[in-house]
């Protein structure tokens, strides 16, 4: 028997109930803060994520599902979004002027990453972008959305770390430094670490190997080499989010596993999520339009992961709430047909209705009501329809009682049922 590709899997019930009403909230406070969605496609030619997120980085080193099409080119299944938003941007050109642009996205990502609890293949990211201004504000401004996205969703428990990487022109002198310090413990290091050192040595930051991670104790730190507009940059931001109360810690030591970022960059973690607490990151990339063969402007952005996002809910509230509709049950051959009338006008009423079809016993009927955890039965025979009145049963509270046809829909709405 088939089964879901490893790393893959099937999304339904509560789970997929957790990412609906997710989404809803996203696209509510999006929409409260001018940002437009965009939907781009999960293949992307290859080049667009080399040429962002970095050919050094695990993600284009290791994780990439990529392969040639059936027409010889090049493609890859999107591991990240940013990269193809841009490509997007510059493609329908966004940005012939020069007005900020705030743009978003949900969809399904691609990594080929090992296994873990809220570590997958394919992942969802909901994600937010603003381009045009590189100003702290902008920075500020943008995390603020964020923060009160995870307010809507109820989120607490949660702590921003930022940095500043800096920019481009900053990073050899730093570079140096990070090789100086590997040359003096370079057998501590695992072997892809060595390659890294090689490549990119910003990436050792990144290893997720404790003896790595202790063999770092001591590393030198980008803040010491970044320059003066950096500097100013990053002491205002941090102004700002005191003003605003977003509380925050400085970590010196953040770095992102993607290249294109320059000055801010920061991560959310949750206490909630156990071992893989990073619900989000996100930063600055003022080169990366231009990289990409855009015009020179500046951008800033996150994405959160939906699935982790999801098994927070599910830890701090349980099941989403998933409110089944009516079942209506006809009994008799006459009761069958006007009850599939009554379902059409109720249903244009606003009430959501299943209409039992089987044709079985009453007794049957309730108890897949009952197993199916629907609210209410209603229960519709011949003497019902004869006195123009209908059976409603609450399931979850065991009572019942008897409401004339003409104001069901009203009675309802007055009664427990919503
Ligand atoms: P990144 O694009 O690596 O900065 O990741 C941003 C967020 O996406 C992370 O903080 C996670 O919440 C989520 N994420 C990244 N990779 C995965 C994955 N393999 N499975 C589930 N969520 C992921």
């Amino acid at each position: 028997m088939a089964q879901t590709v490893k790393g893959t899997r099937d999304i339904f019930g509560p789970e997929l109930r957790w990412f609906q009403w997710i989404e809803e909230i996203t696209r509510q406070t999006m929409a409260r803060h001018g940002y437009e969605e965009i939907r781009t496609p999960v293949l992307e030619e290859i080049e667009v994520f080399k040429r962002s997120v970095g050919e050094s980085s695990d993600i284009v080193n290791k994780e990439m599902y990529d392969f040639i099409d059936k027409g010889g080119r090049h493609v890859a299944m999107r591991p990240e979004n940013t990269a193809g938003v841009v490509r997007a941007a510059i493609q329908h050109k966004f940005f012939e002027t020069n007005d900020p642009k705030r743009l978003y996205y949900i969809g399904p990502m691609f990594r080929y990453e090992r296994m873990q609890t809220g570590r997958y293949r394919q992942f969802w990211q909901i994600g937010a972008e603003i381009f045009g201004v590189a100003t702290p504000e902008a920075d500020a401004e943008n995390l603020t959305l964020l923060f009160e996205l995870l307010q809507e969703l109820g989120l607490v428990k949660l702590t921003l770390s930022i940095n500043s990487v800096g920019t481009p022109e900053c990073r050899p002198a730093f570079y140096q430094a990070l090789r100086d310090f590997f040359d003096k413990s370079e057998s501590e290091f695992c072997a892809d670490c060595h390659r890294r050192i090689q490549e990119n040595p910003l990436r050792v930051l990144d290893c997720k190997i404790p003896t790595c991670q202790a063999a770092l104790e001591g590393h030198p730190v980008i803040t010491d080499f970044l320059d003066e507009v950096s500097l100013k940059h990053h002491a205002r931001l941090k102004e700002i989010l005191t003003a605003l109360e977003i509380p925050f810690e400085d970590n010196p030591r953040l770095v992102r596993g993607l290249d294109y970022y320059t000055r801010t960059a920061f991560e959310v973690m949750s206490s909630d999520l156990g071992a893989q607490s990073a619900l989000l990151g996100g930063g600055r990339y003022d080169g990366l339009v231009k990289q990409l063969g855009g015009p020179e402007v500046p951008g800033f952005g996150w994405a959160i992961g939906l699935d982790r996002l999801a098994i927070l809910m599910q830890a701090i509230h349980g099941d989403a709430p998933g409110k089944k509709p009516i079942l209506l049950i006809p009994v008799g051959e006459s009761a069958a047909i006007k009850a599939m009338i009554l379902a059409k006008e109720w249903r244009w009423a606003g009430l959501e209705i299943q209409l039992e079809t089987r044709n079985v016993p009453l007794k049957k009927s309730l108890q897949t009501a009952n197993r199916q955890d629907f609210q209410l039965a209603m229960i519709l025979g011949d003497s019902e329809i004869e006195q123009g009145v209908i059976t409603v049963k609450d399931l979850t509270q065991g009572t019942q009682e008897t409401m004339k046809l003409d104001s069901v829909v009203s009675d309802l709405r007055q009664s427990a049922y919503r």
